[in-house]
């Protein structure tokens, strides 16, 4: 391997430090944090996310609240949970874990969450405010991924960024991160539609893969030197795997992140740093 590893779990404590301090800050200033999540159903990947989370939590002083509901949970028992986290003067910020079963809407759930408990950032309104460039809580995954380019020293200004998936969740306000003004890069965003993807992505300065696709990025969707960031996570027989084909991708580019060890702890961290600035507010 000749590229830089990015060591998402390395960025992620660094960060912790940090969060540990604000967290302390606060607390002495009367203003205890509380982070809720609300799981619904019994998805063995999203019981584990959940868990990492509430761990994360507590390892910053930040208390965590964790409600769950059956599979059987109608979208009104859904849009109940979340009432009562958003009345709870303990919980200061909350994240409904996605993807919610079959047949319960994702998008009117995360809307039902109070803009200012908000802590994944994706609610339509702190995404609005992503657009305007305005301050908010910010969608936890680009949010970490701008986080890991900033501790590497990565320049965005002037470089071709290939973003590739549009989800509300990743890919969209991926590119609008990349593209904002001081961050200054040319974006484009690639998805299931996109003709002869791999020549697009050949022209990437920074590639982030972002479908869900075991290791589909190979060398050949790669210009050498770039900074590839694989996002997926991928369930397979041999363990968790990312979009890109990691040993022969970082023979050719000049930095790379891992799965597991990349994207995902960045995620959470930036869960956590949307908490403290939500509990900023209150
Ligand atoms: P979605 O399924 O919501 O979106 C996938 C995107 O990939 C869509 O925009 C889709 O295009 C595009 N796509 C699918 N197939 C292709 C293809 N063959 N070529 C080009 N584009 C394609 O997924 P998410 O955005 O939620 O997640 C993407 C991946 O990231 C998943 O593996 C997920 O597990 C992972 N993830 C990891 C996180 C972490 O913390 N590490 C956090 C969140 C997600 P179209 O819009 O046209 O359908």
């Amino acid at each position: 391997m000749s590229a830089l590893l990015i060591s998402g779990n390395d960025v992620a404590a660094a960060a912790k430090d940090r969060i540990r301090n604000e967290v302390e800050a606060l607390a002495a200033q009367g203003r205890a944090l509380g982070l809720a999540t609300l799981l619904v159903g019994d998805d063995p990947a999203s019981r584990q996310y959940v868990g990492y989370k509430h761990r994360d939590a507590q390892s910053v002083g930040i208390s965590s609240i964790d409600v769950r509901l059956p599979d059987s949970a109608t979208q009104d028992e859904v849009f109940a949970a979340i009432d009562e986290l958003n009345e709870r003067d303990d919980v200061t910020g909350m994240i409904v874990q996605l993807p919610l079963p079959e047949g319960l809407d994702d998008e009117a759930a995360v809307e039902r969450v109070l803009p200012r408990k908000d802590a994944d950032g994706l609610h339509p309104l702190n995404l609005g405010r992503l657009v305007l460039g305005m301050d908010g809580p910010l969608p936890a995954t680009p949010s970490g991924i701008m986080a890991m380019l900033d501790h590497y020293k990565i320049e965005t200004a002037g470089k071709v960024a290939v973003v590739v998936g549009r989800s509300f969740l990743v890919g969209r306000p991926m590119a609008l991160m990349l593209g904002a003004k001081g961050r200054d890069a040319t974006v484009i965003q690639a998805h299931s539609r996109t003709a002869d993807l791999a020549s697009i992505c050949r022209q990437a300065d920074i590639l982030i893969a972002a479908v869900g696709r075991p290791e589909m990025f190979d060398a050949s969707f790669v210009k050498p030197g770039a900074v590839v960031i694989d996002v997926g996570t991928n369930r397979t027989e041999n363990g968790l795997v990312g979009d890109v084909a990691f040993d022969e991708v970082s023979q050719i580019a000049s930095a790379i992140s891992p799965v597991p060890g990349g994207v995902g702890p960045m995620t959470r961290a930036s869960l956590l740093t949307n908490t403290v600035y939500l509990g900023t507010l209150t």
